[in-house]
């Protein structure tokens, strides 16, 4: 099948819903953008033997792939709209890897409301390239920069078990009953895209944490020349020891936001209203660095900070 078959055998199906789109057929996409929306565009790869094991299943790559991209998109408060697709393919790729890969989109962007709108196909070298360009919608994207002293502090989910389930989904250690549900986040993370709109115009600033939540903090930090103080014994971490796997590890794609204290009521209002759990670990203060405290109130450090190319097989970013 030459590369105009599959594009029209398993891609343009998942156009439909798109005039635009041209059926994959034209040079490129147009879009009409609805009146008073900001178009938030975001884009993310996945590359085998970096982001996920070689071995993953067209399914995992899929899921990853879309997910960590809606994930920025949750943090921008924007609601998922079209994407593009950017396939590199080893030339031995079978055609039931296009097949599962295809269908596995097909749920993905049913779930998540999105269309395919074109992209690009190149084959060649023995990994898997895939990168996903999201097309997002809202009135007014919620950015990194506003954080306020005297902002509470916010996270989404649980922290740490993506990080606790890298070492069984690269198969250095062999996956046990506990490690399932790690490993279900490490693969098909949970964009917090509910919580995501309904932050709108509450939210003052926020971040998706892909590398780590204590990196993450200090990039919100900085963009809003802020400091935070973070309470461990509060935070809503899987259940190990391992603290700082889990507070830098990465891969949680969980939001971490913060809003004015008087807001705390609509917060909790916002967690029930979309089923997610949502914890106040701390608060935002005028000093520029951000300190994490344990349970007797004493400073915790971490000897890195963030995901690390050394440490994992794992891009940054
Ligand atoms: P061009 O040569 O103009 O770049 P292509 O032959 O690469 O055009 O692509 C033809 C059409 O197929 C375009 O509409 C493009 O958006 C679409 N397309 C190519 N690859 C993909 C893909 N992996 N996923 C979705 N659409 C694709
Ligand atoms: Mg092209």
């Amino acid at each position: 099948m030459n590369e105009f078959d599959r594009i029209a055998r398993y891609f343009a199906p998942l156009s439909a819903g798109e005039a635009g789109a041209f059926a994959l057929t034209d040079d490129a996409a147009a879009f009409t953008i609805p009146a008073g929306q900001t178009l938030v565009v975001t884009t993310d790869s996945v590359i085998g033997g970096i982001h996920l094991p070689r071995d993953a299943s067209p399914a995992q790559f899929a899921q990853k792939l879309l997910r960590r991209n809606l994930s920025d998109l949750a943090a921008m408060g924007a609601l998922p709209w079209r994407y593009l697709l950017n396939l590199h393919l080893p030339a031995a790729t079978p055609e039931n890897w296009l097949q599962q890969f295809s269908a596995t989109l097909q749920q993905e962007q049913q779930r998540f409301s999105m269309v395919l709108a074109g992209g690009d196909s190149t084959t060649g070298g023995e990994d898997i390239h895939l990168t996903a360009t999201l097309l997002g919608l809202t009135p007014e994207p919620i950015l990194r920069r506003g954080a306020k002293a005297g902002d509470d502090l916010y996270v989404t989910g649980t922290i740490g078990e993506a990080a606790l389930a890298l070492p069984y989904a690269l198969g250095e250690k062999m996956p046990d009953a506990a490690a399932q549900p790690w490993l279900a986040r490490y693969f098909a993370p949970e964009p917090r895209i509910a919580v995501g709109l309904a932050l709108r115009g509450i939210a003052s600033a926020a971040i998706d944490i892909s590398d780590g939540l204590v990196q993450d903090l200090n990039h919100l930090c900085q963009a809003s020349g802020v400091g935070a103080v973070v309470h461990i014994p509060h935070m809503p971490l899987a259940r190990s020891n391992d603290i700082e796997t889990m507070l830098t590890g990465g891969d949680d794609y969980e939001l971490l936001f913060t809003a004015p204290a008087a807001l705390q009521q609509k917060i909790a209002e916002i967690a029930r209203e979309t089923d997610t759990p949502i914890t106040h670990i701390g608060h935002i203060t005028q000093e520029t660095s951000s300190v994490f405290l344990d349970e007797a109130g004493k400073k915790r450090r971490f000897t890195r900070t963030g995901y690390q190319h050394s440490v994992a097989p794992k891009l940054s970013g």
